[in-house]
């Protein structure tokens, strides 16, 4: 077995004094206070409205009710955005346009059971972290690949730009891997038999195993991994917002409440 730890977010809190400055009315930004951080301004954000980037196909972390994304991401960043005195709307797109979306000023924050990664700390900051995830793989009940060694000249299916989707590209060779948009339609190709096996965070795996006969999760951890939400570098303040509000939330209990709602 094989674990990789992925750095931990060492983002030193930048908690320098964010000044409240009287032009409120000014124009279109929204003011929000956090107690955490004294009295951070959270100008940066539109029209008083925080947006999420998520795909909501990665239960239980985003999930569709309906017409509603719920799950453990869109519960902590409404709980944030309470926190911080603005509205939630929550976009859903592909895993892979997240990034760009925060890079673009498209949306606030990406929650999306993303792990941190050096790679991606260059494209966006990191949120202190609030969960952690393991790479679990998921195959057929009578498959004969027991363990990850088993998976050498297997065809592996990924969502595209996941973290499993680059270990297993690294691990087991591009040409063995399969991308898919997300968890759902990799799951559905290894029903189907196009795959041999899928590679997927242990929430979401686990969710795909209970919902979909015939699957199981093999007993092992690939990767363990921290997830945190990812926010614009042009944007500290918001960081340190969300840091703020992130910590009230942990410090009273209401992160592991939500965890442990959807996690039994
Ligand atoms: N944790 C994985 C990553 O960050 C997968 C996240 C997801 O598919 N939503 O790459």
């Amino acid at each position: 077995m094989k674990i990789k730890k992925i750095a931990a977010v060492a983002l030193a809190a930048v908690m320098a004094a964010s000044l409240l400055c009287g032009c409120g009315g000014s124009d279109k930004s929204a003011e929000a206070t956090t107690a955490a951080s004294g009295e951070a301004t959270v100008k940066t954000v539109k029209d008083g409205v925080l947006t999420m980037a998520t795909n909501a196909y990665f239960p239980p972390y985003e999930y569709y009710e309906g017409s509603d994304i719920v799950g453990i991401d869109a519960e902590i960043a409404k709980a944030i955005a309470d926190k911080l005195g603005l509205k939630l709307e929550i976009q859903d797109m592909e895993f892979n346009s997240i990034i760009t979306a925060v890079q673009s000023g498209k949306a606030d924050m990406g929650l999306a059971g993303m792990t941190v990664t050096d790679e991606r700390k260059q494209s966006v900051n990191f949120s202190d972290t609030y969960a952690t995830g393991i790479q679990s793989v998921i195959v057929k009940e009578d498959s004969d690949i027991g363990k990850i060694d088993d998976l050498n000249g297997k065809k592996i299916g990924v969502q595209l730009s996941t973290t499993g989707d680059i270990y297993a590209k690294d691990d087991f060779g591009a040409d063995n891997v399969e991308e898919y948009s997300n968890g759902n339609d990799a799951v559905l190709a290894l029903t189907s038999g196009k795959i041999d096996a899928v590679i997927i965070d242990n929430q979401p795996a686990k969710s795909f195993v209970e919902s979909t006969k015939g699957l199981k999760l093999l007993d092992t951890d690939y990767v363990q991994e921290d997830y945190a939400a990812c926010l614009s570098k042009d944007n500290e303040e918001l960081l340190d917002a969300v840091n703020g509000a992130l910590k009230e939330l942990k410090d009273d209990g209401t992160i592991q409440q939500i965890l442990d709602k959807y996690i039994k």
